[in-house]
């Protein structure tokens, strides 16, 4: 780039270019406050023909643009690199934030990409429907960022990823072009699945601008409830007997484990155990069936030994504390200090296994090191963190012990054919152990595609790939 950063921007329209320190300070830093970067501006389009000539803009001037939604994402994926030769901007979309075309009858809405997920949810409940998608940061979240990481969260088990909600997207590509597939349609078998490649493509490949998302109809009944079990393995059991019970009607299904209720009690002091019982985990689950049943198949499990005491919520208002429980952790964790975070999966039958296997693992290689384990059982998804040793100052011990860690989890998760990033993704935090680790045949195709669709590799410069 030779021309001075005020001529580069002198291209675009004023209204939507921030240079302010103080504006673009919050865009810098990520969710956890572990990684700082550094952009020309804070770019905020209003419109899909905003974000077209921002793109053909950056192409023209060699600029990086960062898309940005909520900046929730845990793996640095929406914050422009501090060290890269190339300048960037962070493109956030938060302007573009509306929600249309709310249709009951066809399940489905459009959303921009700036909607926060806590809107979407509140515009299909108005009508009458549900958008099957929550995670603890949905009041900030938005949809664009939720398409690019294939947000999961505690509903993936009945109705899947972000990928199996979106029915259609429109997106401008890296050379300036609208992908414009956003009919709601069910079916449509018309060559390449274009907007696939940009579900959990990290804004690699383009900005999402809009897109069509499939709601689900109302709960008939809901029933939601915590149980207190003797390990994981009794968890599965547990899951096993719902499902053969309720069949596709388990909705949730999430793990915690007693240490991390307990750091949840101690760093939120609003929070209350819902069970004086003591445990190794915890499980909250919520299915569509009525209370009667839920209790019934509880009871059952309950003889078996696989559960050792369970509380049911008794209205709308205690089943949002017990979910308050759940979605705190991530805000608990952050509250008590540094940690090393991870978000695997394996084969759900083997997760107790590996959970087991790990335990020992980190007791040998990095002894006092404190496990907190956390997630979506029925996806056979953890959030197997790991905290330093009682005492220790946690920002020097992760610093110096994070890439470690990671290596001994990730090498046992290779063993048991499990994936490094469940959920949230590659960003800059897990692009080493991606290509480290990562498929050979896969990582060829993923560099092939980029170089094809963004062969000046203005989109998220430095992320996904090292
Ligand atoms: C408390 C908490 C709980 C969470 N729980 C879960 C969970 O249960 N399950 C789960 O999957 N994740 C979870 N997450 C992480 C999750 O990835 C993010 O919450 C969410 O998906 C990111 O949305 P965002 O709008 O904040 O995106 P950002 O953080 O702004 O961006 C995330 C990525 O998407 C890209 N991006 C953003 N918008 C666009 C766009 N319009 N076009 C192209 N690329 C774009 C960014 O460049 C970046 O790479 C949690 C996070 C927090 C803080």
């Amino acid at each position: 780039m030779s021309s001075a950063p005020e001529a580069i921007l002198a291209g675009l329209p004023a209204d939507i270019v921030r240079t302010g320190a103080d504006e673009l300070a919050p865009h810098l830093l990520d969710w956890r406050g572990q990684k700082r970067g550094q952009a020309l501006a804070l770019l905020l389009p209003r419109s899909t023909e905003d974000v077209q000539h921002i793109v053909r803009w950056a192409g023209a001037h060699s600029v990086g643009l960062v898309p940005q939604g909520g900046n929730t994402g845990l793996v640095g994926g929406g914050v422009p690199e501090a060290d890269l030769a190339r300048l960037s901007v962070v493109l956030s979309m938060r302007r573009m934030n509306r929600i249309s075309d709310v249709d009951a009858r066809g399940l489905s809405l459009c959303a921009e990409a700036g909607a926060i997920l806590a809107d979407v949810q509140g515009a299909a409940e108005r009508a009458g429907c549900r958008f099957p998608l929550s995670l603890g940061a949905k009041g900030s979240a938005t949809v664009g960022g939720l398409v690019s990481t294939n947000a999961g969260g505690v509903q993936v088990l009945r109705h899947g990823p972000m990928r199996s909600l979106v029915l259609g997207m429109e997106a401008v590509l890296p050379d300036g072009s609208v992908l414009n597939q956003l009919s709601a349609l069910r079916k449509d078998n018309s060559g390449y699945d274009v907007k696939q490649l940009l579900i959990g493509a990290e804004g690699t490949l383009g900005v999402v601008t809009r897109v069509a998302l499939k709601l689900a109809p109302a709960f008939a009944d809901v029933s939601t409830a915590w149980a207190a079990v003797p390990s994981a393995e009794a968890a599965l059991q547990l899951l096993a007997r719902l499902r053969s019970g309720l069949g596709e009607r388990v909705e949730s299904f999430e793990l915690l484990s007693a240490d991390t209720l307990a750091l949840v009690l101690r760093q939120l002091p609003d929070s209350r155990a819902p069970l004086e019982t003591r445990s190794a985990f915890h499980v909250l689950m919520e299915v569509e069936a009525s209370r009667e049943a839920l209790e019934t198949l509880l009871a059952g499990t309950m003889e078996a030994g696989d559960v050792l005491d369970a509380v049911l919520a008794g209205s709308r208002a205690q089943a949002e504390a017990l979910w308050a429980m759940r979605e705190n952790v991530a805000i608990a964790e952050r509250q008590e200090g540094k940690s090393v975070k991870n978000d695997i999966s394996v084969p759900v039958e083997r997760i107790a296994a590996f959970d087991a296997e790990a335990v020992q693992l980190f007791a040998r290689e990095m002894p006092g090191s404190r496990p907190l384990v956390f997630g979506h059982l029925g996806d056979g998804n953890l959030h197997w963190n790991l905290l330093p040793p009682a005492g220790v100052e946690s920002g020097p011990w992760v610093e110096a012990n994070a890439e470690a860690a990671r290596r001994l989890l990730h090498d046992l998760i290779a063993r048991y054919r499990g994936s490094i990033s469940a959920e949230h993704g590659i960003g800059t935090l897990k692009a080493a152990e991606l290509a480290r680790l990562g498929d050979p045949g896969k990582l060829s195709a993923m560099r092939a595609l980029k170089a094809a669709l963004d062969p000046l590799g203005i989109m998220n410069p430095g992320k996904l790939f090292v």
